[in-house]
């Protein structure tokens, strides 16, 4: 076998220049101090150890005040929302369906989670609000 010497005639690729370089740079810092992290009441999860161990799959999100109350979340266990595709869909709207779905999934496990915190500190930390933490998207 040879190797084929087309492979290593690749077209020079165009070199920004400096100025190019600056402006690509400050446009990203531009972008990332224009994003505000978000707001949450959902602790740093514990990842679920791998399988076969019987809580694979299960993540955790222990109470911010250490009180050893966690709660779990097993995403393979989620009940799935029907997928509805309608036939002759095009590429674009297959992608905006799966899209929106995956969107709606994570909405509704999120709100669980906080309802499950705010439930906790409801019955076990009256009078408490749980800590919030930044989270960037
Ligand atoms: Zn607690």
């Amino acid at each position: 076998m040879t190797a084929d010497p087309d492979l290593y005639e690749l077209p020079a690729l165009p070199r920004p220049s400096p100025r190019e370089v600056a402006a690509e740079i400050a446009a990203a810092r531009a972008a990332a101090e224009a994003t505000a992290p978000e707001r949450t009441i959902i602790p740093e999860p514990v990842m679920p150890p791998l399988w076969p161990h019987p809580d694979s799959g299960t993540v955790r999100f222990p109470c911010a005040l250490d009180c050893g109350w966690a709660h779990s979340e097993n995403a393979d266990a989620d009940e799935i929302e029907p997928l509805r595709i309608p036939l002759g869909v095009s590429d674009e709207d297959l992608k905006r369906i799966f899209a929106e779905r995956a969107l709606r999934r994570a909405a509704a496990v999120q709100r669980r989670i906080e309802m499950a915190i705010l439930d906790h500190f409801a019955a076990e930390h009256p009078g408490r609000r749980p800590p919030e933490r930044e989270v960037w998207r």
